[in-house]
């Protein structure tokens, strides 16, 4: 086991290997039993551990699941007095991420969920989930601060099955909410590579609806554990089409790791561990530009594009038009696609042979 590091001496590390910034959980920070001076001195040495490395804190979050008392869930627990402890835990939290700098409030429910549905409705957890994000938007608004939450689904581990399983389910949500404009995804490419999900189509989904707030990078293998390995350490074909989305359409929010070291490692590994999920981000970074820039790949898309045209809009005469019209169906069907040859050069791209 590694001995722990405080979180002066853990941003100092992150400083070390050329991290932009960091992010916590409000008691990675302040211990959940700090008394308020406590909590002031703690805060004002972060601070200034921040101010001599120069890393900024982009997100933070609350630990609403390692304290047994959110064990049946925080929002959605059966117990009033846990949903309202949650809330006021949550306020205290975001009043720390933004002392800190912090634009973006994360949500990851992952005590907030059932073992067994007779213990609890499935539709009444949902209700209070939605009460607990109304009363913290308003809150937020109250307050005059700028923060937007974002909301990181998982569909297991610790709880049987959590609310939230996935960025769809997220997605459908919010648009329930009183103030939905401040509240998108944070999703994570564990989580949904956790459900057999391909994640790049959840992030495409959240980035379609305008809701793509914050990203945790990571690596996994389908079926486990949540592994939380370093970033494209497990299936760098899979992050490689994420990279290139990202990079593509212009995502300009943090590039956060959420991942942990191999717990074989001493702080030397943790250090290569933090270099190595940014450089293969960067890496993967340069092979996207190349993919773009390669002539083959781009006749093949040119190919595979030929003839496409604007969406048919609908006006009575359109519709008529259209079920009038002939389709040779063989020939639709009968048609080749270079399918394996593009992806065969994606492939030769990655492996460095282009
Ligand atoms: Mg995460």
């Amino acid at each position: 086991m590694r001995a722990a590091l405080s979180p002066v001496e853990l941003v100092h590390l992150l400083g070390e290997v050329g991290a932009y910034g960091v992010n916590f959980h409000d008691n990675d920070l302040v211990p959940i039993d700090a008394t308020a001076a406590e909590r002031d001195q703690i805060v004002r040495d972060f601070k200034a551990a921040l101010a001599a490395t120069g890393l900024v804190v982009p997100m933070a979050t609350t630990n609403l699941f390692g304290d047994p008392a959110f064990k049946d869930g925080a929002f959605t627990s059966n117990d009033p007095q846990v949903r309202a402890y949650a809330l006021q835990k949550t306020m205290h939290a975001i009043d720390l991420g933004v002392e800190c700098g912090a634009s973006i409030y994360v949500f990851w429910g992952g005590r907030e969920g059932a073992e067994s549905d007779a213990a609890k409705d499935p539709v009444e957890g949902l209700k209070r989930f939605r009460e607990a994000l109304n009363f913290l938007c308003a809150y937020v608004k109250d307050q005059g601060y700028t923060l937007k939450f974002a909301l990181e689904p998982k569909p297991n581990e610790p709880r049987g099955d959590i609310y939230l399983a996935t960025v769809g389910h997220a997605l459908a949500l919010i648009n329930t909410l009183d103030h939905a404009e401040m509240v998108g995804l944070n999703p994570e490419v564990a989580h949904e590579t956790m459900a057999g999900l391909n994640f790049l189509h959840g992030v495409a989904q959240a980035w379609d609806a305008g809701k793509l707030f914050h990203i945790d990078l990571n690596d996994q293998a389908p079926g486990r554990y949540d592994q939380d390995f370093r970033f494209g350490a497990v299936n760098p074909k899979n992050a490689f089409f994420l990279v290139k989305f990202l990079e593509d359409v212009g995502y300009d929010g943090s590039r956060h790791f959420d991942a942990h070291a191999y717990r074989t490692e001493d702080y030397e590994g943790v250090k290569d561990f933090a270099r190595g999920c940014m450089r293969t981000y960067l890496i993967l970074k340069e092979k996207a530009q190349r993919w773009n820039a390669d002539g083959e790949i781009q006749a093949l898309l040119a190919e595979i594009k030929a003839g496409d045209q604007a969406p048919i809009v609908y006006s009575a005469g359109a519709a008529s038009e259209l079920k009038a019209h002939s389709f040779d169906r063989l020939a639709l069907g009968a048609r080749g696609l270079p399918y394996e040859r593009l992806d065969q050069l994606t492939v030769e791209v990655l492996l460095g042979v282009r």
